[in-house]
């Protein structure tokens, strides 16, 4: 199966078993926006205790708000986000089609890095004792590509450093990119285009006032900087962590939740004494790189990409980036953002927004480190992983969701073999005996087996048959599902054998064991 057809299986699932489904779908959906159903919003949910638990619970200097999605419209004119939250857009006048500028480059350099690779893979199989990196040091073939490769980036990342449109043009035109609809090369100029959604808050005849859908839940934090850290009587280094939703009018929105309109965030700000940020940045990425690691993808399905353009208010940021059945993408940025923000509002506001450091007797405008992830980003990721079509050896095939236990959206379902003799209320008993602490599903439709598979397809890390036997000694079946091994316990254990297994405890003793 090719990855794109994988890509369709995976949208077609999410839908099919009540994952994800297109907004507004009996009206022909809403571009790049979509709804969780009822086992996509538990899977959303237990992500965000995830990462919630981990920035919160994991360290005793970080404390969580939740800001309003309305802000003052100042706000937007201090962060910068105004003036400069733009992305270059080109149109194609014959589709009518309308790209990213940059994404276009982009694609043409994956597109280079895979012409270098085939010809890595054929050398492969010619030579024995083959050497990779000596070929892609000395092959001309690989060398003449890489050159290339290389000043396409550099020009790229100059023309965006720069805000040279006319030269970002430029390179789409010598490198002859086509519009993939059209075929043609008949590009109009390319133009900044802002990102932030407006609307109109009070009533038109007050005289309605411009405000925005905040585009990142991060000034929430900042504004609430002095808030916090005299409530909470916080001291430097700390942090302020938040989940929220955030609106971008992306212009190319597609593979299905990766770029939506409406999305939600979760940022960290840690507030840092100058001359620390380095320090603290990497100290981010290593944390949060073993966050992901912990949840066993596989650790060859991450990198690091730093940015070739920094933002407005950055002098140092990078992503992770996970590999999508589309190729490596981000989920999570890193930033050190200097104290561009909370001097910024300092200087819209009016107000003295700094930190008085008791120790050394002397105030400063802190610096930040963000770390700032898309939830639904890490949900694609999760599926992307966990999604499987496996060949069982008695020739049938199944599919499976191997989420990690923690992130499961049902954590065990309890099945009476069949539909009486005392077998569904004994059931009952037992989804009684385990509702409380965890999600449990009961389910009496169809044969044993046809369940399971439907298990296997949601993710359900347990089930938990009941028969005859259960009535004379009170044991069940208890199906594990990744190996499909069945034992035989005790009711009374299953509680403590489901917890252990389902808990988070599991995912933060590997993140803090790496510490
Ligand atoms: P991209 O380069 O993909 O547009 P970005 O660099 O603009 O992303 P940030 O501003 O760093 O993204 O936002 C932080 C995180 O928010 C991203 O790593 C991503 O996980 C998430 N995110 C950003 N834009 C979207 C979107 N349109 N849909 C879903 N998630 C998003």
């Amino acid at each position: 199966m090719t990855q794109e057809e994988l890509f369709k299986k995976l949208v077609a699932h999410c839908k099919e078993y009540g994952f994800i489904f297109p907004s507004s779908e009996i009206y022909d959906g809403l571009a790049a926006v979509y709804d969780y159903g009822q086992l996509g919003v538990e899977l959303k949910n237990n992500i965000k205790h995830y990462w919630w638990d981990a920035m919160i619970k994991l360290h005793h200097n970080i404390v969580g708000i939740d800001a309003a999605i309305f802000m003052h419209p100042r706000v937007w004119e201090a962060s910068g986000h105004v003036g400069a939250f733009n992305d270059p857009l080109i149109d194609n006048k014959d589709s009518k089609k309308r790209y990213r500028a940059d994404v276009l480059i982009e694609e043409w350099m994956a597109k280079q890095g895979e012409k270098i690779n085939k010809e890595v893979e054929k050398a492969r199989k010619r030579f024995e004792n083959f050497d990779e990196v000596m070929f892609r040091q000395t092959n001309p073939r690989v060398l003449e590509y890489q050159a290339k490769l290389d000043e396409v980036h550099k020009r790229m990342a100059d023309a965006l450093n720069a805000n040279d449109l006319e030269g970002l043009r430029q390179i789409i035109i010598d490198l002859e990119i086509a519009c993939p609809i059209s075929g043609t090369r008949n590009w109009t100029e390319v133009r900044q285009f802002n990102l932030m959604f407006e609307t109109k808050i009070g009533s038109v005849a007050e005289g309605a006032n411009k405000i925005y859908l905040r585009p990142e839940t991060a000034q929430g934090i900042f504004v609430n900087f002095l808030n916090v850290q005299k409530s909470g009587r916080m001291k430097i280094p700390f942090g302020i962590a938040q989940i929220g939703k955030a609106f971008r009018n992306e212009i190319v929105a597609r593979q299905f939740i990766f770029r939506m309109r409406e999305f939600e965030q979760m940022e960290m700000q840690f507030f840092i004494e100058p001359g620390t940020e380095m320090k603290w940045f990497k100290h981010w990425k290593e944390f949060r790189m073993s966050w992901h690691k912990a949840l066993g993808f596989g650790d060859g399905h991450y990198q690091f990409h730093d940015h070739d353009k920094l933002a407005h208010y950055a002098n140092a940021a990078t992503d992770i980036e996970y590999e999508f059945p589309f190729g490596f993408k981000e989920v999570e940025g890193i930033h050190s953002r200097t104290n561009y923000d909370l001097s910024r509002h300092g200087e819209y506001s009016g107000r003295k927004i700094t930190y008085f450091d008791t120790e050394k007797g002397e105030s400063y405008v802190p610096y930040v480190i963000e770390t700032s992830i898309g939830v639904d980003r890490m949900v694609l990721q999760v599926i992307s992983a966990s999604l499987k079509e496996e060949q069982l050896e008695n020739g049938e095939s199944r599919i499976v969701m191997s989420f990690p236990p923690a992130l499961a959206p049902v954590k065990a379902a309890v099945l009476p073999l069949i539909k009486k003799d005392g077998l569904p209320e004994m059931a009952d008993k037992i989804v009684d005996k385990l509702k409380f602490d965890f999600n449990v599903q009961y389910d009496e439709k169809d044969s044993i087996g046809r369940r399971y598979r439907r298990q296997d397809a949601i993710g359900t890390p347990f089930c938990i048959t009941v028969d005859y036997q259960t009535l004379e000694d009170g044991t069940v079946t208890l199906r594990h599902r990744d190996s499909m091994e069945q034992e035989r316990v005790k009711i009374d254990d299953l509680h403590s054998i489901i917890s252990r297994e389902v808990g988070f405890a599991k995912l933060f003793e590997k993140i803090v064991n790496k510490d």
